[in-house]
């Protein structure tokens, strides 16, 4: 059994987006991203620091905007309207949840397509649906960029997607089943009966459910490629935090059985934050009307 490790792809991709981010400044562009953050919600902090500080180190500008949970609507769609606005600022992540009373489809439609580097507006979303997209979802195109570099066939094969969130499992599933992927993909979710007999007869398995270790060995097919999502805190006070983090998938006992898999931590997630770079990356490049050099691969 192989251990997929995120680590090894992300420092593949940033050798790549080093040299996308050398070549935008050489042609006058200092690609930009703008994070909003509303509110104190720990999670959202640890995950907005990981997306600044990858971004620095990329030599990506960064700008955060950590604002109180007080903010109102109007105060979040002016900052919003001014970043659309600004032309040295090429992305904007609106970090969600937003507290409540905040309209989150709303503020994710007011954001500048060309400027949605999460992927979340409906008009990005069209053009995904259409594979007609320039920018994708940070989490599924992680997991592509992880199944290229791991050279995981998927072309013909039965790719099983557990879950059908916006974020994971339905963009995910469109970009398998573009022509030229080629995948033959099942959709399953909480009121798919019998799972298993699906999980069974994948070649590949993502998924992405927020169930700790809801998938156990016997619902996976020998020598199946495993992905897991999921990211979940379970109780553990042998932990100085009190808790651990385990997947969507029962790692040790899937892995004796599947020919790869992906652990958690150190799996989909760095991914996730290496592909948000790689989309400011585009859309810098795209309003500034300049194309990457093929062999640049970004
Ligand atoms: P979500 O919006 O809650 O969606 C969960 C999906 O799973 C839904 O489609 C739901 O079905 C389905 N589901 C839930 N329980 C199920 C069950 N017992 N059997 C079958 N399907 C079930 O969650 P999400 O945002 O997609 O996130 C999913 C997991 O991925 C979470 O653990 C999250 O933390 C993790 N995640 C990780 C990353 C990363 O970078 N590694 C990024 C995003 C999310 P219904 O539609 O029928 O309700």
């Amino acid at each position: 059994m192989k251990t997929l490790s995120g680590k090894e792809v992300v420092e593949a991709i940033e050798t790549r987006l080093a040299g996308g981010v050398g070549w935008l400044k050489e042609q006058g562009v200092n690609p930009s991203l703008a994070v909003i953050l509303v509110g104190d919600n720990p999670e959202s902090h640890s995950y907005v620091k990981g997306k600044l500080v990858r971004a620095e180190k990329l030599g990506i500008h960064s700008q955060d905007h950590f604002l109180p949970a007080e903010t109102t609507q109007e105060e979040l769609e002016a900052l919003v309207a001014r970043l659309n606005e600004d032309p040295a600022t090429h992305g904007i992540l609106c970090q969600l949840p937003l507290p409540k009373g905040l309209d989150e489809p709303r503020i994710t439609r007011l954001i500048n397509p060309a400027k949605d580097v999460d992927c979340f507006h409906p008009y990005n979303f069209g053009l995904l649906a259409q594979g007609e997209h320039h920018l994708a979802p940070c989490t599924p195109a992680g997991i592509m960029e992880m199944l290229k570099h791991y050279q995981v066939p998927v072309s013909g094969k039965n790719v099983v997607v557990i879950g059908r969130s916006n974020i994971v499992g339905r963009p995910m599933s469109l970009l398998l089943s573009h022509k030229g992927v080629d995948a033959t993909v099942t959709v399953c979710h909480s009121r798919t009966p019998d799972i298993a007999e699906h999980t069974r007869r994948a070649d590949v398995l993502i998924v992405g459910i927020g169930r700790p270790e809801w998938i156990k060995a016997d619902m996976v097919a020998e020598k199946a490629v495993v992905i897991d999502v999921g990211v979940n805190r379970v109780d553990d006070p042998s932990r100085p935090r009190g808790y651990r983090l385990a997947g969507d998938v029962a790692f040790d006992e899937v892995s004796a059985r599947a020919a790869a898999i992906t652990p958690v931590p150190g799996g989909v997630g760095p991914l996730t934050v290496i592909m948000l770079m790689r989309n400011t990356l585009l859309a810098a490049a795209d309003q500034n009307s300049l194309k990457f050099p093929e062999h640049m691969d970004i």
